[in-house]
């Protein structure tokens, strides 16, 4: 089809596209609203030069790359008051992230 001049192009959007699209936009939504706990758990600044060094030893990261592993299901782990809090560590200083992870890592009974 040719489009008369300084005409807009036709756009056509079928009911299904439109359904299907907008279901993907509203399950990105709701994940990005759902998101639970605090965005970083990694500020070091109030820690001494070797309780930092503790966590570059033990490799603690915000996130886990172990499966089935993360700071929340460690028994060292202390939660935090609030969910969208950082929590804390019973070996590992400073904060941690309920997704975290470290070498220190033991599993809850
Ligand atoms: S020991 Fe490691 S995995 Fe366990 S809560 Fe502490 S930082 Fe997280």
């Amino acid at each position: 089809m040719k489009n008369a001049p300084h005409s807009r192009p036709e756009v056509r959007l079928s009911r299904r596209s439109l359904l299907v699209h907008g279901a993907s936009l509203v399950g990105v939504l709701g994940a990005t609203a759902c998101k639970k706990g605090p965005s970083s758990c990694n500020d070091v600044s109030g820690l001494t030069p070797d309780q930092q060094n503790t966590r570059n030893t033990l490799g603690y990261s915000d996130t886990s790359d172990q499966p089935g592993k993360n700071c929340a299901k460690c028994a060292q782990f202390v939660a935090p008051p609030k969910e969208d809090a950082c929590g804390g560590c019973k070996v590992l200083p400073g904060t941690v992230h309920p997704n975290g992870y470290c070498r220190a890592f033991t599993p809850k009974a």
